[in-house]
């Protein structure tokens, strides 16, 4: 989609630290980690949040926890565990309207979040 952020990471218009990339998929670290293990996992494929992810897209849902799941592996963080996040809209915190999957580990969090 044009003038999406992540999009065009996708495209490589604009350079990522990539973790992990497939076909369907691409995670990369966030430019402002807000913990020691910081990563966005998301579709290649522009949905603007969760709600627009339709009942055909199970396949590619599933995939991206998936993804989720070895990333968190692969960084050691599965034995004191971790936080998987996806904030929705306003309310939700959402900055960027590209559906994203946040990984975050290497430390403690609070809960309720702030
Ligand atoms: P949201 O607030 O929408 O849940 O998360 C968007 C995330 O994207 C934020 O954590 C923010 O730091 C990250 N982000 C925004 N712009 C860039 C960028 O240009 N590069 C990378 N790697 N991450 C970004
Ligand atoms: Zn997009």
């Amino acid at each position: 989609m044009q003038d999406c952020l992540f999009c065009k990471m996708v495209q490589k218009q604009i350079p990522v630290r990539a973790a992990f990339e497939d076909e369907t998929v691409l995670a990369f670290h966030d430019i402002a980690p807000q913990a020691p293990v910081h990563i966005l996992v998301i579709p290649k494929k522009h949905f603007r949040n969760i709600m627009e992810v339709g009942a055909d897209d199970g396949e590619l849902v599933a995939h991206l926890f998936e993804v989720a799941r070895a990333l968190a592996r692969e960084n050691h963080l599965e034995g004191n565990g971790f936080r998987l996040v996806v904030n929705t809209g306003r309310d939700g915190g959402q900055t960027v309207e590209h559906l994203h999957i946040h990984l975050l580990g290497g430390r403690g969090f609070g809960w309720p979040p702030g």
